[in-house]
């Protein structure tokens, strides 16, 4: 496998940032995942400009243009031979001696960007069985809108379901307000046949799957609301289901060893997940 970071391709064993990377000592870079299917870019525009406005919001300096960067991940994509898989970009505010002041303006931002083949049919197993998951206390800072690097609640809250048995894990608020998932957006169709999803302007990400699903859903003339839900609207629900690049539209049939519904995954997401791909933007590598 080979890695690019800070304009070299090298091996991705040998691939590596220096100890005074303000990622490693600050959690101070952002990232964007993006889906590949069939040798298509899913989305590239929407998670692009969603980087740009993460690294805006930290006034980190965008290290490159945009034409650039998508050179630079089709190599990458290229010299991994990816078909179906995915890449991973990460830009931090660069090296420099540990303080917390941000360092001078001429110090480069770091850029990282990987990609790695995934297996279709582990996925498609996933849209098959559907998944459990547990409910976590929302923990996490009130900039959550950024998709920063700074990931401790997220990778607690996901370990915490894998050691009790369940999958992924939900974020839900002291009110009993439903927020999203560890590493997605949570979507239910309420017991009258809608499709809710809490507001992406404060509180969660806006993750650009529920963005593209929205027009899915608009394209497919289901009626949808973006309102707060609680978790007994979610328990009562006859679907949920997560959005995220990496797996589209994964069915959730259990949550908190409760079963949603009849436990097993329902036609609307199923639906819904059929059309995405002809919907979503498509980028050839
Ligand atoms: N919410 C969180 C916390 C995430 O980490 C992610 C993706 O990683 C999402 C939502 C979904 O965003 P997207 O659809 O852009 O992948």
């Amino acid at each position: 496998r080979i890695a690019y970071v800070n304009g070299q391709y090298v091996a991705h064993s040998e691939a590596a940032v220096h100890v005074e990377d303000r990622g490693f000592q600050f959690a101070d870079g952002v990232y964007e995942v993006c889906e590949v299917r069939q040798g298509q870019i899913i989305d590239l525009t929407r998670h692009l400009t969603r980087l740009d406005r993460s690294l805006s919001e930290l006034k980190i300096a965008s290290s490159m243009s945009r034409t650039a960067l998508t050179l630079v991940v089709r190599e990458v994509l290229r010299r991994n031979r990816v078909k179906n898989g995915i890449f991973y970009m990460q830009v931090t505010r660069g090296a420099a001696r540990r303080d917390h002041f941000f360092p001078a303006a001429d110090t480069p931002p770091t850029l990282v960007i990987t990609a790695k083949s995934t297996d279709p049919s582990l996925m498609a197993k996933k849209y098959a069985s559907g998944i459990s998951v547990i409910t976590v206390p929302e923990n996490r800072w009130d900039r959550v809108d950024i998709k920063t690097v700074g990931l401790l609640p997220n990778v607690l809250a996901k370990q915490q379901a894998r050691d009790a048995g369940a999958q992924d894990a939900i974020f839900v608020d002291r009110n009993g307000i439903v927020m999203e998932g560890a590493s997605s957006n949570v979507w239910i169709v309420a017991a009258d046949g809608t499709l809710v999803t809490r507001p992406a302007e404060h509180g969660i990400l806006r993750g650009v799957t529920r963005t593209t699903l929205l027009d899915v859903t608009e394209i497919l003339n289901f009626k949808v609301e973006e309102r707060e839900f609680q978790m007994d609207e979610l328990l009562a629900a006859r679907e949920v289901f997560f959005t995220s690049a990496t797996g589209s539209c994964v069915p959730i049939v259990a949550v908190d060893g409760k079963p949603i519904a009849n436990g097993h995954p329902g036609t609307v997401s199923s639906s819904i997940r059929n059309a995405f791909f002809d919907v979503a933007e498509k980028t050839p590598i």
